[in-house]
């Protein structure tokens, strides 16, 4: 089972702030199920962080997009050149690149000493090239010349929202 929830607004606004052009991309299968992400909730974020940051003065490009499945990669092609996705997510920190799943610790806080030469550890066993997300994350921030975001440190995650513990429920009081 999925569980999505939007972020508060504020958050959303702090992790983009840096940036003149934002695209808000929804997914309309288990996100939309849960009224968090689906077409609608695109639209309506993506007019709340446009309608916002006008009164703010700044100025930032909102754009908004929204697929069958982001889960799927070939449901992205249309949209690939246009963004990355999560839920309770750090992305903002980690220049869009997911660790929770694509490191096979899922570190927040990488790499680990495993990382040798851009692979994973888990190379070895695989037998096969596995990228360490964590250096491709450094590689990314080099690029967009944020280095400096390292060295924020990831607390402990909130894994509540995503509804491990026992039997999921949630109860959206609208
Ligand atoms: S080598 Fe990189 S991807 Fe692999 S476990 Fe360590 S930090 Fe995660």
């Amino acid at each position: 089972m999925i569980v999505g929830e939007r972020k508060s607004l504020s958050e959303i606004k702090d992790m983009v702030r840096p940036y003149g052009k934002v695209l808000v991309a929804g997914c309309d299968t288990c996100t939309a199920e849960c009224m968090a992400g689906g077409r609608k909730q695109v639209a309506e974020l993506a007019a709340a962080l446009d309608m916002s940051f006008r009164l703010e003065g700044k100025e930032m490009e909102v754009q908004e997009t929204s697929v069958d499945r982001q889960c799927i990669h070939e449901f992205l092609l249309d949209v690939i050149e246009q963004a990355e996705n999560c839920g309770d997510c750090i992305l903002g920190a980690t220049a869009g690149l997911c660790p929770v799943t694509r490191c096979a610790k899922s570190l927040l806080n990488g790499p680990c000493g495993g990382s040798q030469n851009g692979l994973c550890e888990v190379s070895v066993v695989l037998k096969c090239d596995v990228p360490c997300v964590w250096a491709m994350i450094y590689e990314r921030l080099q690029q967009m010349g944020e280095l400096d975001r390292l060295t924020d440190y990831c607390p402990p995650k909130d894994w509540r929202p995503g509804g491990a513990m026992g039997p999921r429920q949630m109860v959206r009081e609208h």
